[in-house]
């Protein structure tokens, strides 16, 4: 017998849908039928209302739902920790001294190349669940702290796993060209990680993407250009560090390539601009980089706004230069430090994200609302309070529900929406994390959140 339909009415809706702020729908319901939300709207114009027995009501208690936040650009899968770095260079060490004293990413590759599979998705586990306990529904996962080809593949096999350890959609991105392996000429490592890296990760099918440093630091546009004629021909979609300490044209070359994202961009310039708005590119923004390095360029957000370049916002999260995994506050350095709006800033964790990673058109009735039809609740009052990072925490108009549990700020996740497309990995569709259900006063069946497993390892 088919599963009865699930209302959840008593709330509003942020679709993220363009026209309106926030594409607002106040007093929404939305319909979930056979595990998958089936319709968004108005609640005076919800199906099935008056259907009598075959519909379970939910009370959502005033929340807002927004689309499930889509964290398009980390690196959470690594080895060991680099906080004594941040110490050293606070104290005023330079960048060679932290490197002689063992630091620098050098030594987040020896920490990963230590660690099996197993123990990198341990290790790994309360990065992600830290971005769940906040809003995430999809993440995207670089490899690149191996440089040799079995650690880059035990990478991107472990962030597979956490993805089906915690039921989320995990995307990952092939990044073998993050830095040059000690003892290594970089044409050489990069002729390797076209000859057998990236098609051995490709043939096990590890890899969603493919992504490069491109920097004076790193690797050359005439090097990445080759790496990205292999992964095309490969049919894997490809995107960017770009302009993150110098303009060096990458943006231009990943717009050229029809990439799907140029990120950090600090020092894009106007023909860059130009060229991601041509080719519809999405500029993803990192504030948490941006920070921690004291820089003092930031992107050039007008102009990509003035050019219509979408612009997404990520967490970068990784051990050296943005050890953030709270996607609120990266949302509210985005305002703060970058000047986004509050609403350019969740439009791009949650649509223009989604983008980042591809994951946008999928069709269906909802998914102009991005984020590839995954909810997310916010026992908040004010639609911008739930995402502003903890700023606006524990004010009297922002009360939690007595049954909401800390620490997590986000409410339950609603189903997946089922006709949005199918996905790349059968096993890695997103699945609802499901919170327990229970029978109110008068019926009414009442979601419980469950509690967030922080640190479950
Ligand atoms: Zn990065």
């Amino acid at each position: 017998m088919a599963a009865p339909d699930q209302l959840w009415v008593n709330l509003h809706a942020a679709t993220m849908a363009p026209g309106t702020p926030y594409g607002t729908i106040p007093d929404a319901a939305i319909l979930v039928r056979d595990g998958s939300i089936s319709w968004i709207g108005p609640r005076a114009e919800a199906p099935n209302l008056a259907a009598g027995g075959t519909t379970q009501i939910h009370d959502a208690r005033g929340a807002w739902v927004t689309p499930g936040l889509v964290d398009c650009h980390t690196h959470l899968v690594h080895g060991g920790s680099r906080a004594r770095e941040w110490e050293m260079r606070l104290a005023g060490e330079g960048y060679e001294a932290i490197a002689r004293a063992g630091g620098g990413i050098l030594s987040t590759v020896r920490a990963t190349r230590a660690l099996d599979e197993d123990a990198l998705a341990a290790e790994s586990l309360p990065r992600l669940d830290a971005l769940l306990a906040e809003g995430v529904t999809t993440v995207e996962i670089k490899s690149g702290y191996g440089l040799d080809t079995p650690t880059e593949l035990r990478m991107l096999a472990a962030a597979r796993r956490l993805g089906r350890m915690r039921g989320v959609t995990v995307r990952t991105t092939f990044l073998g060209a993050h830095a040059t392996p000690p003892g290594w000429d970089a044409d050489a490592y990069m002729d390797l990680l076209i000859r057998e890296t990236l098609p051995q990760a490709h043939a096990a099918g590890l890899a969603d993407a493919v992504d490069a440093f491109c920097e004076r630091i790193a690797f050359t546009p005439a090097q990445v250009r080759r790496l990205f004629e292999a992964a095309r021909g490969m049919g894997l979609p490809v995107k960017l560090h770009a302009e993150q300490l110098s303009n060096s044209g990458g943006a231009a070359l990943l717009a050229e390539c029809g990439g799907l994202s140029a990120d950090h961009l600090e020092h894009l310039d106007d023909a860059g601009v130009a060229a991601l708005a041509a080719s519809g590119s999405v500029a993803v923004l990192l504030p948490g980089a941006y920070y921690m390095l004291r820089e003092t360029q930031a992107p050039p957000v007008e102009a990509l706004r003035r050019a219509g370049v979408p612009m997404a916002v990520a967490t970068d999260c990784n051990p050296g230069t943005s050890p953030l995994c709270s996607p609120l506050l990266a949302m509210n350095m985005a305002c703060t430090l970058f000047g986004l709006s509050p609403e350019e800033a969740l439009a791009g964790f949650t649509r223009q994200a989604a983008r980042a990673l591809g994951l946008h058109d999928r069709g269906g009735p909802t998914s102009a609302c991005g984020a590839w039809g995954t909810r997310r609740s916010w026992p908040m009052r004010w639609a911008c309070r739930g995402w502003l990072g903890p700023l606006w925490e524990g004010t009297p108009d922002d009360r939690e529900p007595a049954h909401h549990t800390r620490p997590a700020r986000a409410g339950p996740v609603l189903p997946v929406l089922a006709d949005g497309g199918a996905a790349a990995h059968a096993d890695e569709q997103p699945g609802p994390r499901r919170g327990r259900a229970s029978a109110g006063p008068g019926g009414v069946r009442r979601h419980r959140p469950r509690r967030p497993q922080l640190g479950g390892v």
